[in-house]
């Protein structure tokens, strides 16, 4: 069927509409009419093709949420009606070790990402949610627990999942002195998520602006690291540091934030790789990490945390024709925290 979109025809070109083709719902997909779409910096950093390897025609948009529109007949876990979210992946092999460990994002044959990639087949492109309708297999279909609004729960699907996950891979618990550095769409999230579990957070932030919203959100600290002095006050105090930066910026000045056996996990993907000195690492035997999105299983564990503890993101809501600048706004960081698409300004 063919459904409109909004679609990167070229690396950095305006965003414009676009009609795709989504593949006919076979029998363990669902068909989900989209609701809104969140804005990911992923979705600017490959419409740039900063990542290289982009596929265009890109259609972007990795946090979906919709209302089930049809189910195949195998299809147990949906009904007509529901609520449902995508995040990055539409499929993997689900044969391989990690497929079979719950970490799908690391398939060894390469996960069908959600747009910019191809389904399993190696040939059909995938298309993101800047449009109105997605077929996505049940396994990768999550379950939106019951009270949830629906527009700011969409970023839960990229932002949400992937500071969740590295919270909980390095045992976030109460008391941990947490660092969250950026605050924008995944900072935001992170400083809500590291709270809820008990954490001791503080925001290191470039924009003095963000102070109140830090506090409002969760943070006890806030330290503007363009400001002399921040860095001193922090040296040596951190359990954890997520950092969520998408720009070039040093790590080194960071890692020396942590206390003795502290880890820093990178989430933020600038675009070009930063040097790290062997000092910054061996004193106080400092970890540096990395962590991309999360499972399926872990992605629903998230979305029940968040359903318990009243977690859902800071969103503006915005009409697909404003894309091209909420790209523009969020390159100067002006976002409070996650711009999100109304998608039926698609069908207008
Ligand atoms: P975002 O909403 O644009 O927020 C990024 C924040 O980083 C900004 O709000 C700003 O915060 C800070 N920042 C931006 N430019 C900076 C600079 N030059 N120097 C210092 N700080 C700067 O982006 P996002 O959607 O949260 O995504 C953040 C990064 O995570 C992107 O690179 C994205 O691709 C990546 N990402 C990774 C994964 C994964 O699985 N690892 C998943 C999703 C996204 P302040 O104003 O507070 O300084
Ligand atoms: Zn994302
Ligand atoms: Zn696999």
């Amino acid at each position: 069927m063919k459904i409109p979109a909004y679609a990167a025809l070229a690396a950095g070109r305006p965003l414009e509409p676009l009609q795709i083709e989504r593949r006919a719902v076979g029998p363990r997909d669902v068909l989900i009419d989209i609701l809104y779409c969140g804005v990911c910096h992923s979705d600017i950093h490959q419409a740039r093709d900063e990542w290289s390897g982009a596929l265009f025609p890109m259609v972007p948009g990795h946090e979906i949420v919709g209302t089930v529109a049809a189910v195949g007949a195998e299809v147990t876990r949906f009904a007509i009606g529901d609520l449902a979210g995508v995040g990055c992946m539409v499929d993997s092999c689900r044969a391989c070790q990690p497929c079979q460990h719950d970490t799908e994002q690391f398939c060894e044959k390469t996960a069908a990402w959600t747009y910019n990639g191809t389904e399993m087949d190696r040939k059909t492109p995938t298309f993101g949610g800047y449009s109105t309708q997605v077929v996505v297999a049940e396994r990768f279909t999550l379950k939106l627990p019951a009270g949830l609004d629906p527009a700011r729960a969409a970023p839960l699907l990229c932002a949400g999942i992937t500071t969740y996950s590295p919270l909980r891979q390095w045992g976030c618990k109460p008391g941990d002195r947490v660092g969250v550095v950026g605050l924008g769409g995944l900072g935001h999230m992170a400083v809500k998520l590291a709270a809820s579990m008990g954490a001791e957070v503080t925001v290191l932030s470039t924009s003095r602006g963000k102070q109140d919203d830090a506090r409002r959100l969760g943070a006890h600290g806030f330290e503007v690291t363009r400001e002399p002095g921040s860095f001193e006050r922090l040296a040596g105090k951190l359990d954890l540091l997520i950092d969520t930066i998408s720009a070039p910026h040093d790590y080194n000045a960071y890692l020396g934030l942590l206390r003795p056996f502290g880890a820093m996990v990178v989430v933020g993907v600038p675009p070009a790789p930063t040097p790290v000195a062997a000092f910054s690492l061996i004193g106080g035997n400092r970890r540096l990490a990395g962590s991309l999105i999360g499972g399926i299983a872990e992605t629903q564990l998230m979305l029940e945390h968040c359903a318990r503890h009243g977690i859902l993101a800071d969103v503006e809501i915005i009409p697909i024709q404003a894309i091209n600048q909420a790209y523009e706004r969020m390159m100067a960081g002006d976002v409070r925290y996650r711009f999100v698409i109304d998608c039926s300004s698609l069908r207008r």
